[in-house]
C-alpha cells in the first residue's frame, strides 16, 4: 500500500507572508487535498532572535484568509506535535543520540559534525529531475572572500552549533521523519540543500519523501522579487480588495500550467487539476496586471449575495451604506468595471452622492461643445416625459434616443453631457442603469443644476 499523502508548509516566522511562501503553502495544500491527504503546518522558529509572534500571526492570518486550512499544526494540534521547532529540543537530542550511537557524528570545536559519506546522493525531484551531488567532494571546496582563493574545507556537515542550537538541515529532516511527511514541496532555493537532507535520511535509515522543488518567482524584469515589490506581500492583497480565490488562482498559475489554455479556476477546480507533473521547470514571472485581471474575472463570477457581503466593508469605508436597497443593482454595474473590491465604491459613489460632485475638467470640456445647452434642455424635457413608474434603463435609453432623432442630434453628442450632468464625470458605469438607480427626480435635479453651470 502506498504511503498516505502528508505534505507540510514550514515557514520561519521572521517576516511577512510573501507571495512565494504562500504559493508553496498553496501547492502543498492542493496536493494534500487532491489526494485526500493531510496538510501540516510546522513553524520553523529555531532562530530565536529573528522569530516573532507578530510574524507568526501575520502568516497564520494570511493562510486563513487564503482558506489554506491546516489539519495539524498551531492551534489545532495533531498527533505529531509539537508543531513549533522551538519546542522540539528533546526530539532533536534523541535523534542526535542515534547518530552518536552509530558513530556518524563527532565534536569539532564545540560544534557537532555529521560525517558525510563519500558517494553521490541523487535527488529524484518531481519537477527538476535527477540532481546528483557528492557532498564530500563538493563540501571540501570553499572560497575565501578575503584572499579570493579556493580553499580546502571540512566537508562534514555541522548539525549542532557550539551554543547547542541545531542547524536547519538537521531539524528539517528530523521533523519530516517524525511528522511522516510523504512529499516535500518547496522553493527551488532549497534544491541545493536536498543532497544533505538525503544523507541525513540515509543515516537515520529512513526512506526520504518525494521532493518537488518549485521554480522561483521573479519580477517581470527577471530580478528577484523583494518584499518592497508591488504584489509581494499577502496582507496587502487583503487590504487592496483582492478576493482570496483570485489570489490562489493567480498563485497557482505562477509555476503551474494546466494542459489547456484555461486560466480562471475555482479552488475546487484547482484541487482537481493540480499535479506536480504540470509544475513548470522554468522560473515564473510575476505581473501585477495579470493579478488584477484574474481578480476582475473572479469578481464577475461571484454570486450576488457573496459580492454584497465581500464589498460591504469597502462600501462602508467609501461612505456608502451597504444596506441601501439600490446596492445589489449598483454592485452589478460596478463589477463590470472594478478590478478590485476597493475600487467598487469609486465606481458607484456618484449614484449615491448627495450633492453630486462635478469634475471641473469634465464640465469645462462639455461646456466647450457647441449647442450643449440645447442638448441638455432636450434631455431634460425628454426625461421629464418618462413616466415615473416606467423609469427603467431601457425606457431612459429610448427616451434619449427618440429625442435625439426628433431634434436631429447625434446620440454621441447627447450621451456625454448626459453622463457628466448626471454622474459628474466622463467615466463611470453603464449610464442608463445608473440613471435608473439615481431615480427620475434625482436625475432631473442633477441635469438642471448642470444646465445652470453651463449658462
Ligand atoms: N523554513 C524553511 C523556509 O522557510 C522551510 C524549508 C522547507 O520547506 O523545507 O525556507
Amino acid at each position: 500500500m502506498s504511503q498516505p499523502v502528508r505534505t507540510r508548509f514550514a515557514p520561519s516566522p521572521t517576516g511577512f507572508l510573501h507571495i512565494g511562501g504562500a504559493r508553496t503553502a498553496l501547492y502543498n495544500w492542493l496536493y494534500a487535498r487532491k489526494h485526500g491527504g493531510v496538510f501540516v503546518l510546522r513553524v520553523e522558529d529555531t532562530d530565536a532572535v529573528r522569530s516573532t509572534g507578530e510574524s507568526l500571526d501575520i502568516i497564520l492570518d494570511g493562510l486563513r484568509w487564503l482558506g489554506l486550512d491546516w489539519d495539524e499544526g498551531p492551534e489545532c494540534g495533531g498527533n505529531h506535535g509539537p508543531y513549533f521547532q522551538s519546542e522540539r529540543g528533546d526530539i532533536y537530542d534523541a535523534y542526535l543520540q542515534k547518530l552518536q550511537a552509530a558513530d556518524l557524528v563527532y565534536e569539532d570545536d564545540g560544534a557537532i559534525r555529521f560525517r558525510v559519506p563519500d558517494k553521490d546522493f541523487t535527488v529524484r525531484d518531481a519537477v527538476c529531475g535527477d540532481v546528483s551531488v557528492n557532498l564530500k567532494v563538493q563540501g571540501a571546496r570553499g572560497f575565501d572572500p578575503e584572499t579570493k582563493q579556493e580553499i580546502e574545507k571540512n566537508p562534514d556537515l555541522v548539525i549542532r552549533r557550539p551554543n547547542g542550537s541545531y542547524i536547519f538541515h538537521f531539524v528539517n529532516v528530523v521533523d519530516d521523519i517524525e511528522m511522516q511527511i510523504s512529499h516535500v514541496i518547496r522553493g527551488e532555493d532549497h534544491l541545493s540543500n536536498t543532497p544533505k537532507h538525503l544523507a541525513l535520511f540515509e543515516a537515520f535509515g529512513v526512506e526520504p519523501p518525494q521532493f518537488a522543488h518549485i521554480p522561483l518567482n521573479l519580477n517581470e524584469d527577471g530580478t528577484k522579487m523583494s518584499k518592497r515589490d508591488r504584489g509581494a506581500l499577502i496582507h496587502e492583497y487583503v487590504e487592496n480588495g483582492f478576493l482570496p480565490e483570485a489570489v490562489n488562482n493567480f498563485m497557482a498559475l505562477l509555476g503551474w500550467s494546466p494542459k489547456d489554455d484555461a486560466e480562471i479556476f475555482s479552488i475546487d477546480e484547482l484541487i482537481e487539476r493540480f499535479s506536480l507533473e504540470a509544475v513548470n521547470k522554468s522560473n515564473s514571472k510575476f505581473t501585477y496586471k495579470k493579478c488584477l485581471w484574474v481578480n476582475a474575472e473572479h469578481l464577475k463570477a461571484l454570486s450576488a449575495a457573496d459580492l454584497r457581503e465581500k464589498a460591504a466593508p469597502f462600501l462602508k469605508t467609501g461612505g456608502i451604506s451597504p444596506d441601501d436597497d439600490r446596492i445589489p443593482a449598483a454592485l452589478e454595474l460596478a463589477r463590470e468595471r472594478a478590478e478590485l473590491l476597493s475600487a467598487i465604491p469609486g465606481v458607484i459613489a456618484p449614484i449615491f452622492a448627495d450633492p453630486l460632485e462635478y469634475d471641473d475638467e469634465a464640465v469645462t470640456k462639455v461646456a466647450a461643445k457647441e449647442g450643449v445647452t440645447e442638448v441638455v434642455d432636450v434631455l431634460i424635457s425628454a426625461l421629464e416625459k418618462v413616466d415615473e413608474t416606467a423609469w427603467k434603463a431601457d425606457s431612459i435609453k429610448s427616451a434619449i434616443h427618440d429625442a435625439a432623432e426628433a431634434n436631429d442630434m447625434k446620440m454621441g453628442a447627447m450621451m456625454q453631457p448626459c453622463r457628466v450632468g448626471t454622474m459628474g464625470s466622463m467615466s463611470g458605469p453603464d449610464l442608463a442603469p445608473a440613471m435608473e438607480l439615481i431615480g427620475k427626480e434625482g436625475v432631473l435635479e442633477r441635469l438642471s443644476e448642470f444646465r445652470t453651470k453651463l449658462s
